[in-house]
């Protein structure tokens, strides 16, 4: 059996996300997604509000399951017996920090590879942050996330369905 842990953010998830795991999951026994409880950053849900927010959105994938986790993502891994980190390439951007990401992971646990899954084209642009942006300006929400997310982001940001 072999287990994928996808560590993130997802402040919140969006489209992008949840097309990366919706994929990873068919490619691998059971994918651990893994929430990040950064101290150092200050996300706008908490991580208890963003686990359950991808654990809504993932429940008709059966070998997906959410966790929030603080620190490395090679302990994360080693942790739920994964041999494999997933993480998403949008465009050149990503790539620098990325690789060097990768390359790090290697050099701390060798035993595990990085796979990089690139984004269905419809959400390149895609981004929690950007997402976030268009909210707080009140545009249209519908290409970024899925309905129950739009809402939870619209309800934190105190913005009516308007
Ligand atoms: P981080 O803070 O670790 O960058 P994010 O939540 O922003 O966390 O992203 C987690 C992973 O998902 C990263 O590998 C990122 O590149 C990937 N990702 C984010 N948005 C998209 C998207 N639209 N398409 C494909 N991958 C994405």
């Amino acid at each position: 059996m072999i287990t994928a842990v996808y560590p993130g953010s997802f402040d919140p998830a969006t489209y992008g996300h949840l097309d990366i795991i919706r994929r990873a999951s068919s490619s691998f026994d059971r994918i651990v997604v893994g929430v990040l409880h950064n101290s150092a950053k200050s996300p706008l849900f908490s991580v208890e509000e963003r686990v359950n927010i991808l654990q809504k959105a993932t429940k008709d994938m059966p070998n997906v399951i959410i966790k929030p986790f603080e620190g490395l993502s090679v302990n994360f891994a080693r942790e739920n017996d994964a041999k494999v980190i997933v993480r998403g390439l949008r465009a050149v951007t990503d790539f620098e920090y990325e690789l060097q990401m990768a390359q790090t992971n290697k050099v701390l646990a060798p035993e595990i590879e990085t796979i990089f899954l690139t984004t269905s084209l419809e959400y390149a642009y895609v981004s929690s942050t950007i997402m976030k942006e268009v909210a707080k300006f009140n545009g249209d929400l519908v290409n970024f996330a899925p309905q129950e997310i739009i809402d939870e982001l619209k309800s934190k940001l105190c913005i009516g369905n308007r």
